[in-house]
């Protein structure tokens, strides 16, 4: 049994796995009312909830503390106050517990629990609140095909909310607000091969939110919504489709904590039918940052003999997710 701990930004979650069975999977998440992300303040959110969550995930999954093999931690990408508070909580409770660590690149472990859904050899809409990328695994790593040149998609929708009042995380405000839209208002839309940008995209729309506040206009803070969210998914099923075609894949499979917005779900499907390829998400609990995704990777990898004392462990807040090797498929 492996315990993982993921705490890389906004989360803090702990899981267990056995077997690739998720046998709980806890979490209690950092949120603001109005403003985004402050890194030290998400710090100690998770310097708060630790030891909390921790028992109720051991709890939940109703097994002792000396029943777990290894801890797997989230040590890289991310904010690193956010990392630095994981890695003190794990290595405590690996010298508590007598355990060794096993340090999980967040990303990859965003891909790698994708294979719960059954897919086997997909490209990989990675859609997160800072990572964006379409990504495709070869000889021993995730080579990423193409990506987002400014923001992520998430920090896009995010910093977009913020701007109409609403908190963090603006994603699901966003994809309310949007259902409720009825007219498309042209954005800008930059892609370049597989890569793409959002930053014109959201500097135009702030702007067009400026005028509807000003004058009269014929569109409403609900039209804005919708064609933002029309405008940047495009653009990443479009990266995706291109991808597909080039490298001859059959198979997308979404990932990350955009990727639980239904109309991006229902675009990747749609693409996907039109050319014969088949198209998986795992489910909201497993897309949205989570512990059940450490621990999943972290078990694979134990497997692999890949686990190290606490002490040769460190967080790595900005390593690139084809910068990890990947010796465990
Ligand atoms: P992650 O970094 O993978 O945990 O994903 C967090 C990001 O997902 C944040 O930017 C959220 O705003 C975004 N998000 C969560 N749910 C949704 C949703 N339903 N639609 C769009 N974005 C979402
Ligand atoms: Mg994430």
């Amino acid at each position: 049994m492996i315990i993982g701990i993921e705490t890389t930004a906004h989360t803090f979650g702990v899981a267990v796995v056995d077997h690739g069975k998720i046998l709980c999977n806890v979490r209690d998440s950092y949120t603001t009312e109005k403003g985004g992300i402050i890194p030290m303040d998400a710090a100690k959110h998770h310097r708060n909830v630790s030891e909390t969550i921790f028992k109720k995930a051991l709890e939940e999954a109703k097994i002792a503390e000396k029943e777990i093999k290894a801890i797997a931690i989230s040590n890289a990408p991310g904010l690193a106050p956010c990392l630095s508070e994981g890695m003190k909580f794990a290595k405590k409770k690996a010298a508590e517990l007598g355990l060794l660590l096993i340090p999980v690149n967040h990303c990859a472990a965003h891909l790698e629990i994708g294979r719960i859904t059954g897919s086997k050899d997909p490209v990989l809409l990675y859609a997160s609140g800072a990572n964006t990328q379409i990504i495709a695994y070869a000889d021993g790593k995730y080579r990423v095909f193409g990506e987002t040149l400014d923001i992520g998609i998430g920090n896009f929708l995010d910093n977009f909310a913020r701007y109409l009042g609403l908190g963090f995380p603006g994603g699901p405000k966003i994809m309310e607000l949007g259902s409720k839209g009825k007219k498309f208002v042209e954005l800008p839309y930059t892609i370049k091969g597989m890569d793409v940008a959002f930053s014109g995209l959201l500097t135009n729309v702030k702007q067009k939110y400026d005028a509807l506040q000003k004058k009269s206009v014929d569109y409403t803070k609900e039209d804005l919504a919708y064609s933002v969210q029309e405008t940047a998914f495009a653009l990443l099923v479009e990266a995706s489709e291109r991808a597909m075609a080039h490298i001859g894949k059959k198979e997308l499979l979404l990932g990350g904590g955009v990727g639980c917005n239904t109309r991006l779900q229902e675009m990747c499907k749609k693409m996907c039918e039109a050319r014969g390829a088949a198209f998986f998400a795992p489910g909201n609990s497993l897309l949205i940052d989570n512990g059940a995704m450490i621990a999943y990777l972290g078990e694979i990898m134990f497997n692999h003999k890949i686990f190290f004392p606490a002490d040769e462990v460190d967080i790595n807040p900005r390593e690139r997710t084809d910068d990890v090797q990947v010796t465990w498929r």
